[in-house]
């Protein structure tokens, strides 16, 4: 080739087309650094034929500089920047970023300096330094990362390393990483998981694309199941890709695989450091890498021979991304298997209705473990109705599950109280007046947070202390805390059970990977009576001890009846009945809920998953909702309310009329208001068969909006 076209990921400018001096090799998915203006922008050398661009004159081309010493982004990898582009209406540029993750992968030496605390004392001791040292121990990155993890700006961080309190680390970027061995301990299969595991064992080895649903009753193996043809592609020297929808389940995760293989797998996420992000990204791209690990941005790496995807999890919505590519990985991970031929697994007890309507229509191949390893039951059901049988004034605790914790604590064995509200209370009242705790940059309340004494925006992560006194009247200690969060169930726990060693595992207080493997140590180890906990501790967890599981409030996700909302509570209150009884011992799950024949409830207490994902279906399939029909969000915002209102109703007033494709709004989007921006929304609702994409873009493409407007589109989307 003697000229390319470039899409340009580090400017918003392209595509543009350069020359290739003489002597120098591209091809396409070459990643090359050339000249733009005064500056240099890394772009990706792509088929011209495959995006439109102007042709400029040979004679005005400017010559690629160099070529960067990374294997080029494979045809089919190219393909699925194409598609997901395409189908989430997102620029080609802003998914190709997605690859790169890390542009610092790219350039630059294979050897990186992090530093690390001497244990010297500098000379000169200044407040920031105090801080620095105090906020650095045990950590050791770059000068930029330690900075921010100390929240001192770098000049203090240099200082100390002038001083000799701080020490250069050399780090090799490309060193290898432990080997998995495929059969370094290998379990005995139960019958069930056997045929199950050979069936993904003969679609790995035989390279064919192939989408199963992994569909198996919470304890039934799962994890045990897919790691056989997690071993066959090790033995065929294949790649992996788990993704997980938590890094907090990733240490539990971790250790598992560990003990199956020998070795951990590499694991990626958005807060890895730069050094380990541009470890993982090198040998992910060279072939080193054998299994990854992650959250959903570890899907668009450019793994050089990817053999084999598993989506644990699979139902979950941290699989979708919600901001910038509002992609949902579940899906575009289908495509890449498809694109790039081998088999992947979504694996459920409590599929997306989307999955199982997949596998009804005979086009994903739906695989089932319907009974629990090890001869464990399945735990025993029972609702408690809130409204017969309430709990004390004050309280939130039915007497009947209060028995329930004591007898648990009399006989040694764990429980799991779970409610899906972070932090002491939802919303804050001064008690005076009446005044509300709000969030400045967000439509929604603060929330309180007594252990770190905290008011919090669980939106935009905005927090203050708690104020003296009211802001609205000035009457001092005013707060008072309406409805209950996990911290004050916590406190209510410690009220019944004064002796019961208690734990609130949330977002919150499982913050990093190390606190996450600490709390499952403590619960395998029986050193944890009672665990309080969010959604977080409704997945992947297993600890035998646990017998009885109590679920707060089963009616907080069925309010604000969003599409989703029967389906989420299912699934919720599924897979945290799902951590009860895993062991030799029974379970008992109590739900309290003050509709106890919602027909959501009521199925949980039968533990009819079919007759939930019948009816499910059925309301589904008469508002046209998917998997029926398609939705789609345009979100118009702006951080001037008259002018996001003004594109949204420009946008409004030029709708088309397509028949069968209906276009509601625009109206204030649920969050109206969100991270300093007002929010407006327009809905389409059609056929499944409909070219939305094509008629939104069609739409859009001929409109001007002001600069401070932002325009996104939500194809699929989560929530509205
Ligand atoms: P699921 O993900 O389906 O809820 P897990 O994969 O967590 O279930 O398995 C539940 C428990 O049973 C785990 O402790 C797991 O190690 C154990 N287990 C499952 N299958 C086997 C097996 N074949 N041999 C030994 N232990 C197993
Ligand atoms: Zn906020």
């Amino acid at each position: 080739m003697n000229r390319v076209r470039l899409i340009i990921f580090n400017a918003a400018i392209g595509p543009l087309d350069y020359k290739v001096p003489d002597g120098m090799s591209v091809e396409y998915g070459s990643v090359v650094v050339a000249p733009l203006g005064p500056r240099q922008i890394i772009g990706i050398v792509w088929e011209e034929d495959r995006l439109p661009g102007e042709s400029v004159a040979e004679s005005k081309l400017r010559n690629i500089i160099e070529v960067l010493p990374v294997p080029p982004l494979k045809g089919d990898l190219r393909r699925l920047i194409e598609w997901t582009a395409d189908y989430y209406c997102a620029s080609l540029v802003a998914v190709a970023r997605m690859v790169i993750a890390s542009g610092g992968a790219l350039r630059g030496p294979t050897k990186m300096t992090e530093y690390r605390l001497t244990g010297t004392e500098p000379e000169r001791m200044t407040p920031q330094r105090a801080v620095a040292l105090d906020a650095l121990q045990n950590e050791q990155a770059t000068i930029r990362e330690l900075a921010e993890l100390a929240s001192v700006s770098d000049g203090v961080l240099r200082g100390l390393v002038n001083q000799g309190a701080l020490e250069p680390v050399e780090v090799d970027i490309d060193r290898p990483y432990p080997r998995a061995k495929a059969d370094h301990d290998q379990p005995e299969l139960s019958a069930d998981q056997e045929k199950v595991a050979d069936r993904f064992v003969e679609a790995v080895k035989a390279r064919e694309f192939v989408p199963f649903l992994l569909d198996g009753v919470t304890g039934s193996g799962k994890t045990e199941v897919y790691f056989e043809p997690v071993a066959a592609a090790l033995r065929d020297n294949r790649q992996v890709l788990v993704l997980l929808p938590e890094i907090a389940l990733t240490e539990a995760f971790l250790r598992r695989f560990e003990d199956r293989f020998g070795a951990a797998p590499i694991v990626w996420h958005s807060s890895l450091k730069s050094t380990e992000r541009r470890r993982a990204w090198r040998a992910i791209a060279s072939g080193h890498a054998q299994v990854v690990v992650g959250a959903r941005s570890a899907l668009f790496l450019p793994y050089a021979n990817l053999g084999l995807i598993v989506v644990d999890e699979a139902h979950e919505i941290s699989f979708k991304q919600d901001d910038g590519v509002r992609y949902n990985a579940r899906d575009v991970a289908v495509m890449r298997a498809r694109f790039e031929k081998f088999p992947i697994i979504l694996a459920s007890a409590t599929p997306a209705l989307e999955s199982l309507q997949m596998a009804e229509s005979g086009i994903y191949e739906r695989n089932e473990l319907p009974s629990r390893f090890g001869g464990a039951t399945m735990p025993s059901i029972a609702t408690i109705n809130l409204t017969e049988n309430p709990p004390e004034r004050g309280r939130w605790i039915a007497p009947e599950l209060v028995e329930a914790l004591k007898d648990r604590l009399e006989k040694g064995e764990q429980s799991l109280l779970f409610l899906n509200r972070r932090g002491y209370a939802p919303l804050t009242l001064c008690r005076n007046c009446g005044f509300r705790f709000q969030c400045n940059n967000c439509s929604a309340w603060l929330v309180e947070h007594r252990f770190s004494r905290r008011l919090a925006c669980h939106h935009c992560g905005h927090e203050e202390e708690p104020p003296e006194t009211c802001p609205e009247c000035g009457e001092p200690e005013c707060l008072v805390a309406c409805g209950p969060g996990v911290e004050r169930i916590a406190d209510e726990v410690a009220e019944i059970l004064p002796e019961a060693r208690i734990a609130v595992a949330t977002s919150d207080t499982l913050n990093t990977p190390e606190k996450a493997a600490d709390f499952v140590a403590q619960a395998e180890a029986k050193a944890i009576d009672v665990i309080v906990g969010t959604q977080l501790v409704t997945k992947g967890f297993h600890f035998p001890e646990l017998t009885l599981v109590g679920v707060i409030d089963a009616d907080l996700g069925l309010e604000g009846g969003d599409l989703r909302a029967a389906e989420r509570t299912y699934q919720q209150v599924a897979q945290v009945a799902g951590r009860a009884g895993r062991g030799s011992k029974p379970g008992e799950v109590f739900i309290q809920t003050r509709h106890p024949t919602e027909p959501v409830i009521a199925a949980l207490e039968a533990g009819d998953r079919d007759a939930f994902y019948t009816a499910e279906t059925e309301a589904r399939r008469s508002a046209g909702a998917p998997p029926f029909g398609r939705w789609a969000a345009i979100i118009v915002s702006s951080e001037d309310e008259a002018e996001a209102k003004e594109a949204a109703r420009a946008i409004g007033g030029t709708r088309p009329n397509i028949q069968d494709v209906m276009i509601l709004g625009p109206a204030p989007a649920p969050m109206a208001l969100l991270r300093g921006r007002y929010r407006y929304r327009l809905l389409i609702n059609a056929r499944r068969s409909a070219q939305v994409q094509d008629i939104i873009r069609n739409w859009l493409g001929t409109l001007d909006f002001p600069r401070g407007v932002r325009v996104s589109i939500d194809v699929d989307p989560y929530s509205f």
